[in-house]
């Protein structure tokens, strides 16, 4: 049997509880996109993982690689950066689990893609800076998409070719289709979502921004929030159903689809 010593940039994104004391990890990694791991001891006391096994976690990842197992053996995780205060709020903490859920059910393991892993990491500092976790999920979920080889098309009617709907029409995105289909060419009960004009138009612009531009851009809430629940839409069809966190967030009245953060659209106290 051969076992291999692997080295790469990682970011945990799931963890639970394994055995008597052991904890299953996994990595969105720099060089080997997801990696399931067994961290031996991680759980005891005075384990030599320490904190670092924690959600969110940056670190330099040594792992061992054996033929017999698709689990990969944790041998080291060295801290580069926490992310604690993604994990330290409940809407950073929310929103950051509706990202690294995505992640982790969109991507098959051992598919390295270092864009998405830069991607990821844009969309934790995001979240521990001053932009509203909101947008910072937003903007991941408008670009993971694309990096994920899912881009939808936008410019023009998939069935007739004729061009987007003005801002006041209004279309269905057919996700299996792959993109816009206008109202008179949509089929009743295809699979998708109905989509404004203003919405169809904000997402083309927003698409062709930079990082740090999208998380500037001004968008007025309500457009936002359909916006983000067409790529909430996306994401579980993409999935195959509503991730976790999405009913979590629901339950915290915060869904990504939410148009603020007062409550006042959900009726609720804030
Ligand atoms: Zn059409």
């Amino acid at each position: 049997m051969s076992v291999a010593l692997r080295k790469t940039q990682a970011v945990v994104i799931g963890r639970m509880a394994l055995g008597e004391s052991d904890r299953l990890v996994t990595f969105y990694t720099r060089e080997f996109g997801k990696v399931r791991g067994v961290a031996k001891a991680a759980r005891r006391p005075r384990s030599r993982f320490g904190g670092g096994l924690e959600l969110f976690t940056q670190g330099q990842l040594l792992f061992f690689e054996t033929e017999r197992s698709d689990l990969a053996q944790v041998d080291a995780f060295d801290m580069v950066h926490p992310f604690q205060a993604v994990r330290e709020h409940l809407d950073r903490l929310a929103f950051g689990s509706w990202v690294v859920e995505c992640l982790g059910r969109l991507s098959a393991e051992r598919d390295p893609n270092p864009a998405l892993y830069g991607l990821l990491l844009r969309a934790l500092g995001a979240l521990e800076g001053s932009v509203r976790p909101q947008r910072a999920a937003f903007g991941f979920a408008l670009r993971a998409v694309d990096l994920l080889g899912h881009r939808l098309r936008l410019d023009r009617c998939l069935a007739c070719s004729k061009p987007s709907p003005a801002d006041a029409a209004s279309a269905r995105l057919d996700f299996t289709a792959g993109g816009l289909v206008c109202e008179p060419c949509a089929r009743y009960g295809s699979d998708g979502v109905d989509v404004s004009g203003a919405a169809v138009g904000g997402l083309r612009r927003l698409r062709t921004l930079s990082w740090d531009e999208v998380l500037k851009a001004s968008v007025p809430l309500p457009l936002e929030a359909e916006m983000a629940g067409v790529l909430e839409a996306q994401m579980t069809r993409l999935i195959g159903q509503v991730p976790r966190t999405t009913r979590f967030m629901t339950q915290i009245r915060r869904p990504l689809s939410h148009a603020g953060g007062s409550g006042a659209a959900t009726g609720g106290p804030g």
